[in-house]
C-alpha cells in the first residue's frame, strides 16, 4: 500500500543530487574551520540572508538555543509569542541551559504579536525586574497555520526593539517558504533580525542541519557556544554538501508544496465533518478540525492509517498536514478521497 505521509516536511529524504554531492564532496575538520564544503555552505547562507557570517548547526532547536545563549545572559528575559516553536517545542532549553526567562505575548491568528503588547512586556529599569534583552519572531509561523510574516511587520518590530536597545532573533525554520509565499527576496524578511536561524532539513529536503546567520562577532560567539553544547563536529561536509544542493536547487519548488496545500485545503471544504480555515493556508501547512461526526480522534487516525494517510494529531480535535517534496497532485487527490472515506 502506498503511504502518503503528511505529518511534516521533515520526512523528506535526500535527493539524488544530494547523494551525489555528498559522495563527491571535499572534507576537512570543521572544528579547525577547515571543512571547505561547510565553509562554502556558510558563505552561501550568509549571503542569501544578507548577513556577515553563518554557522552550520545540527538542528533548528540547536540554532535557536545557541542564538538565545549568545543574545542573553542568565536571568535575562526574552519576549516571545505564546504559540512560538521555541516556547512550545524546544524542551525549555533556554531556561534549563541558559537561565533565560520567556515572557510570552499572545500570538494573533496571523502569527504576529501586537506591537503594543510587545511594548507593554518590555521591562523598565527597576531593581526588581529581570532585564529584557530580545524579541523573538517566527516565520513562517508553525502553530499559526504556517502563515508567512511580512517584512513590514518584521521591520516594525526591529524599529521598536531599536528604541529600547533590544535584539531581534528570527526563528526562520521555514523562511524560504515565507519568501516564496510572499514573493519577496529572503533578505527582505531577514533584514529586521539581528540573528536568524533556518532549517535545511524541512521543505528543502536535506537530511540534517540548520544554519544561524548574523554578524561576524555574533557567529564567532555562536561557534564557542556550539562547541560547549557538543555541537562541534568534524567532517561536516557530509552534511553541508546536501545543504548546498538544498539552497541551490530546492527553494523554487516550495511553491509546488504551497499549491498542493491549497488544493488539499480547498478539497477539504467539500468534506462534511472537517473544517479548515482557507484564508490561513498560505504555505505548506494545513490545520483542520474534526467536527462531531461520532468518530473519536483515535478512530479517525486509525482509519486514515489503515488507508495509508499519516498526519499529525494536535489534540482537541485539531490535526495538521504538511505538503513536501515527494507529495504530488495525485497524492493530494488520493488523500482527499481517503479523508472523505474516513469521516463518511
Ligand atoms: C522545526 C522547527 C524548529 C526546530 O527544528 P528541529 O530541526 O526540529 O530542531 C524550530 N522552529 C520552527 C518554527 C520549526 O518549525
Amino acid at each position: 500500500m502506498k503511504v502518503i505521509d503528511l505529518r511534516s516536511d521533515t520526512v523528506t529524504v535526500p535527493t539524488q543530487a544530494m547523494r551525489e554531492a555528498i559522495y563527491h564532496a571535499d572534507f576537512g575538520d570543521d572544528v579547525y574551520g577547515e571543512d571547505p564544503t561547510t565553509n562554502r555552505l556558510e558563505e552561501m547562507a550568509a549571503e542569501m540572508t544578507g548577513k556577515e557570517a553563518a554557522i552550520l548547526v545540527s538542528s533548528g532547536t540547536m540554532g535557536n538555543l545557541i542564538s538565545l545563549l549568545v543574545h542573553c545572559g542568565r536571568g535575562d528575559e526574552i519576549i516571545i509569542g505564546d504559540q512560538a516553536h521555541i516556547f512550545y517545542y524546544e524542551v525549555g532549553g533556554m531556561s534549563a541551559l541558559g537561565g533565560i526567562i520567556p515572557h510570552t505575548v499572545t500570538n494573533q491568528r496571523d502569527g504576529t504579536m501586537r506591537l503594543e503588547d510587545i511594548e507593554t512586556a518590555i521591562r523598565g529599569d527597576n531593581i526588581h525586574y529581570p532585564r529584557t534583552r530580545l524579541i523573538c519572531l517566527e516565520n513562517t509561523h508553525n502553530r499559526c497555520n504556517g502563515i508567512p510574516i511580512t517584512m513590514e511587520y518584521t521591520d516594525s518590530v526591529k524599529e521598536l526593539a531599536g528604541r529600547y536597545g533590544l535584539g531581534v532573533h528570527l526563528d526562520g525554520a521555514r523562511i524560504f517558504n515565507a519568501a516564496a509565499a510572499l514573493g519577496v527576496p529572503i533578505t527582505d524578511l531577514t533584514r529586521g533580525a539581528d540573528s536568524v536561524s533556518f532549517c535545511l532539513s524541512k521543505g528543502l529536503s536535506a537530511p540534517v542541519g540548520s544554519i544561524i546567520c548574523s554578524s561576524r562577532e555574533f557567529i564567532a560567539e555562536a561557534r564557542r557556544v556550539r562547541k560547549a553544547l557538543g555541537g562541534g563536529m568534524r567532517q561536516t561536509g557530509i552534511i553541508a554538501a546536501a545543504g548546498i544542493v538544498a539552497l541551490e536547487e530546492m527553494k523554487e519548488r516550495l511553491t509546488d508544496d504551497h499549491i498542493h496545500a491549497r488544493r488539499l485545503a480547498v478539497g477539504m471544504t467539500g468534506i462534511s465533518g472537517l473544517t479548515v480555515d482557507l484564508e490561513t493556508v498560505r504555505t505548506n501547512i494545513v490545520f483542520f478540525h474534526l467536527e462531531d461526526t461520532g468518530l473519536t480522534e483515535d478512530d479517525f487516525m486509525a482509519r486514515l492509517e489503515e488507508r495509508g494517510v499519516k498526519l499529525l494529531h494536535l489534540g482537541s480535535f485539531q490535526f495538521r498536514m504538511v505538503t513536501h517534496h515527494g507529495i504530488t497532485t495525485q497524492d493530494v487527490d488520493l488523500a482527499l478521497d481517503i479523508l472523505r472515506d474516513a469521516v463518511g
